[in-house]
């Protein structure tokens, strides 16, 4: 994924850069990245499929090895979770998908002059956004503040972070997208990854990455064996750290206007968190157990298959959203933890 390149008036960028590109103010440059991506996702999809393909086959094969009643029971195993309570949260959210993102995204078209939104808003801004970028100092403080005003020894422990430094933010050619904290190994200490560009969404980021990042550094004097965490509780640090910050920044802003900007920010970040990472969970479900079954080939699964990711986020989406074949295949197909980490959307990250 990181070695893919798309074309934006003439210029090639990086698959972060085009993303970011979803969240500019002017809808001309939000649908052509979006149909940068579709194009060349497009172009990749019999690969995607073939890899998906052959890595849920190998996990099949895995599975009945050791004699797992469901595809879900390893990553449920590891992430020290009762199969049962997965199910409960998951049929709790499917059952809220009119009440929270059918309801959410018809708001939004709303808000956005339009009667169906188009996929490439999305994550588009509000018209009352202003558009500034935070320079990343600022960010800095915002974060280690907001978790002063908690702990100074969290402030203290996060500001090693910067000094040292352990995060690499910069976007660039040939980075891996999105964020992650590695804890290495419990005698040095973690590094971050963010690809930071100076929205109030890349400092929530920054938060989130940080609650990991001090949780590792917590964690380390428990040794090697014991310093690992399943993610249901990891990413307990990393929601509290973004909260956290979040409600700080919040507090500051006077303007009801705005306030209201970053709420709507921070509902959609909710959704794309929780209801959206469900609509994965669903969808990989309905894959694995279809993969145990049968051998499916591999163009029946990129024909197929993708209309069957299709039906699953029409669910989520209901008809709130135009979304195109190409646009379908561009909201799925850089998900790449379907392939590196199977049944990962279980589990809110
Ligand atoms: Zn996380």
């Amino acid at each position: 994924m990181a070695g893919l390149k798309f074309e934006m008036d003439g210029k090639q960028m990086a698959s972060q850069e085009v993303l970011h590109l979803l969240s500019a103010k002017d809808g001309a440059v939000r649908k052509k990245a979006a149909k940068s991506l579709g194009k060349v996702f497009g172009e990749n999809v019999r690969l995607f499929a073939l890899i998906t393909n052959t890595l849920a086959k190998d996990k099949a094969i895995e599975d009945e090895w050791r004699k797992t009643d469901s595809p879900m029971a390893m990553r449920h195993l590891s992430n020290q979770v009762e199969e049962e309570v997965v199910n409960a949260l998951s049929e709790a959210v499917q059952a809220s998908y009119p009440k929270l993102s059918h309801r959410y995204y018809a708001l939004k078209a709303k808000w956005m002059g339009q009667d169906k939104l188009d996929y490439w808003d999305r994550n588009a801004p509000l018209p009352e956004d202003d558009d500034r970028i935070i320079p990343w100092d600022e960010a800095r403080d915002t974060v280690l503040d907001a978790y002063r005003r908690f702990s100074p020894k969290l402030a203290d422990l996060g500001k090693e972070f910067f000094d040292r430094p352990w995060i690499d933010a910069q976007v660039r050619p040939g980075k891996a997208p999105g964020a992650f904290a590695h804890p290495t190994v419990p005698s040095a200490h973690p590094y971050l990854l963010v690809n930071y560009q100076g929205k109030v969404r890349d400092v929530m980021t920054l938060a989130h990455e940080l609650g990991h990042g001090v949780h590792q550094v917590l964690a380390a004097p428990q040794g090697a064996l014991l310093a690992d965490t399943p993610l249901t509780l990891a990413e307990t640090a990393s929601v509290f750290g973004e909260q956290l910050t979040f409600r700080a920044l919040l507090e500051k802003e006077t303007d009801p206007s705005k306030k209201r900007v970053m709420l709507a920010s921070k509902v959609e970040d909710m959704i794309n968190t929780v209801v959206r990472q469900i609509a994965f969970y669903e969808f990989e479900v309905r894959l694995h157990k279809a993969r145990r079954k049968k051998n499916c080939r591999l163009i029946r699964l990129a024909r197929s298959g993708w209309m069957f990711k299709k039906r699953v986020l029409d669910r989520l989406f209901a008809c709130m959203m135009n979304i195109s074949i190409s646009g379908l295949i561009f909201l799925i197909s850089f998900i790449h933890h379907f392939m590196s980490m199977p049944m990962h959307s279980g589990i809110v990250w």
